[in-house]
């Protein structure tokens, strides 16, 4: 492990009074299990610390301690923060949803595992070879001096759980399940976890999952499926936007597979697309093309465009990234 970087981070966090805790937009498991354990670490240590989100969070995660404080940074801010602490963003855009809270020049410590992130920030420990940001949040909170609490254990169990899709993607290491056995030992129940952040899905969910299988297609090569998900579909079912987390699983899932893709029409006239690969495929280089980023088997990006010109571009790069990938 990175130690100097990680003492950094932790002299900074000692070093603040107050901090502003942010993640990315349309958080996952990570994102909010890290916000959290951060918010009680903080918390232990008598700090003040608000989490800022830029929407509600999704319902899914509201077992998690300290769910029902994170603050809507919706319109203006009664006042600006000038310690931040961000958290799993592979960069600052990330989480431009709550930049209104900040001060400009605020102090920033980034604390995050995407290969693409370019270390902004002035402390920053960045590791790719970590699962999950929580696992990393972990060695801070251990850093901190804080004692482990059985709250600040289930956040982090949470985004681990999340991000290695229950111990099963292969970034799951040994290091990853020696850290969950000592979140157990705190007190962890672990189908307390799995149940609400992995298996349940509301009745609108589960109709959209109906509908959008019966647009999923594969190439004709079998390497490549693409799923879609219309505003239509959204209002149709009564889902919603975080109700599609996990669709790009099943494009993915099909045996011939290696790149799955999800694309989603977003309330703003854009085209938010998911990939995942098995092996071979870099998907954060494809992601990158379109200006958006991630991991090697996990990313994402957002093209303006519709959804047809959508499909058809990342298909295109999808193609090309699979025949290099044959070579
Ligand atoms: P998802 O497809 O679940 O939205 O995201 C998969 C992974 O890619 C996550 O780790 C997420 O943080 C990252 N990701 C998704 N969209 C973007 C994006 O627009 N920019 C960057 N830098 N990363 C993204
Ligand atoms: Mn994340
Ligand atoms: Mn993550």
């Amino acid at each position: 492990r990175d130690e100097e970087r990680l003492t950094a981070v932790v002299r900074e966090i000692l070093a603040g009074d107050e901090w502003l805790i942010v993640t990315h937009e349309r958080p996952d498991g990570d994102a909010i299990g890290s916000s959290l354990a951060m918010a009680q670490a903080l918390e232990q240590l008598g700090k003040r610390w608000t989490f800022a989100v830029g929407e509600p969070l999704p319902r899914r995660y509201s077992y998690l301690p300290g769910f029902a404080c994170a603050k809507i940074a919706s319109g203006a801010p009664a006042r600006r923060f000038s310690n931040v602490i961000a958290l799993d963003c592979a960069d600052e855009a990330r989480f431009a949803q709550v930049s209104h809270w900040i001060e400009p020049g605020a102090r920033v410590v980034n604390v995050d595992h995407h290969r693409t992130n370019p270390h902004y920030g002035q402390a920053a420990w960045v590791d790719e070879r970590a699962a999950a940001t929580c696992e990393l949040v972990y060695h801070v909170v251990m850093g901190l001096g804080v004692p482990l609490s059985v709250e600040v254990a289930m956040c982090l169990y949470t985004g681990i759980l999340t991000d290695t899709g229950g111990f099963s993607y292969p970034n799951t290491t040994r290091e990853v399940h020696q850290i969950a056995a000592e979140l157990l030992a705190c007190g962890v129940q672990p189908y307390d976890i799995a149940e609400p952040a992995l298996e349940s899905r509301s009745w609108e969910q589960m109709r959209l999952l109906q509908l959008a299988l019966t647009n999923l297609s594969v190439s004709d090569d079998g390497q490549y499926a693409a799923v879609y998900v219309t505003r239509g579909m959204l209002e149709g079912t009564g889902a919603s936007d975080d109700d599609t987390e996990g669709l790009v699983g099943f494009a993915r899932s099909i045996d011939t597979v290696e790149v799955g893709a999800l694309f989603r029409e977003t309330a703003d006239g854009q085209v938010k697309v998911s990939l995942r690969s098995k092996r071979r495929v870099d998907v954060s280089r494809i992601a990158k093309q379109f200006g958006g980023g991630g991991h090697a088997r996990a990313a994402g990006c957002t093209l303006a465009c519709s959804l047809d010109e959508a499909m058809d571009k990342v298909w295109d790069a999808v193609q090309r990234a699979l025949t290099e990938a044959r070579s």
